[in-house]
């Protein structure tokens, strides 16, 4: 049964069919959403015909169940910033490391916009090496960071008196309003940079407004009008590990 795709609508793209022969007497369907799977068992002795005609007898059935999941969204695996010592997630994008010859100082760089560089002599130890990521993705972030205020805080009227990072486990970030102190949350620098941009005039709109009023959302609403779309997304994404 090669071409039991055919059989499929177009809105089950990414999908797949799994055929199963099995000692029974009837033709059972299962979807696995997460998968992306649709699973036939089949009694052995079916006819090729036969199974085409039932595959087309539940397909309003199918499409209305795939249709349906592909509508779910899945949440994200929880971020992992060095998946391995090859790669590293910034601002979205996985990237290549390229580990090149060490020459005065150890350092990392943003060779281009599509690898990293880093210089370390080799034997180098893991844990300075860990450290020394964390200080670059702080840096990028900070600078990111800057960038954003300095676009948003004359256009929104507030300033913030300190904008400092920190690993946060529930929270994107948070604004002491009293002391005006904005937290961002460092993991941000792997995701979209828009999601940053959210989060920073999420956190300046509290000095304007401290509580998740209607004003509130009034105030984001007139400057990022798309607000919605990227909170979304950031829900997606699990904090915790
Ligand atoms: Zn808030």
């Amino acid at each position: 049964m090669q071409d039991i795709h055919r059989l499929l609508p177009a809105a089950f793209e990414g999908w797949h069919y799994e055929l199963v022969y099995k000692s029974i007497r009837h033709i059972y369907f299962r979807i696995y959403p997460d998968k992306k799977i649709v699973r036939i068992s089949a009694p052995h002795q079916i006819s090729p015909k036969t199974l085409e005609y039932a595959i087309l007898a539940k397909s309003a059935w199918l499409t209305n169940k795939i249709t349906t999941a592909n509508h779910v969204v899945q949440p994200y695996k929880p971020i992992s910033a060095m998946t391995d010592s090859c790669s590293c997630m910034v601002w979205g994008k996985k990237l290549p490391v390229v580990r090149k010859a060490f020459k005065s100082r150890p350092g990392i760089c943003l060779t281009t916009e599509s690898e990293i560089t880093i210089r370390v002599p080799s034997g180098y130890d893991a844990k300075k090496e860990e450290k020394l990521w964390q200080r670059w993705l702080r840096s990028l972030l900070n600078e990111r960071i800057q960038t954003l205020l300095e676009k948003w805080q004359p256009v929104m009227g507030v300033v913030a008196a300190e904008c400092r990072l920190k690993k946060m486990k529930t929270r994107w970030g948070s604004c002491n309003t009293s002391v005006r102190r904005i937290w961002i949350n460092a993991v941000l620098v792997h995701l979209d940079p828009c999601l940053l941009e959210y989060v920073l005039v999420h956190e300046l709109a509290h000095l304007e407004e401290p509580g998740h009023t209607q004003r509130f959302y009034q105030i984001i609403e007139t400057y990022l009008p798309d607000w919605k779309s990227r909170e979304i997304r950031l829900k997606q994404i699990a904090l915790r590990q």
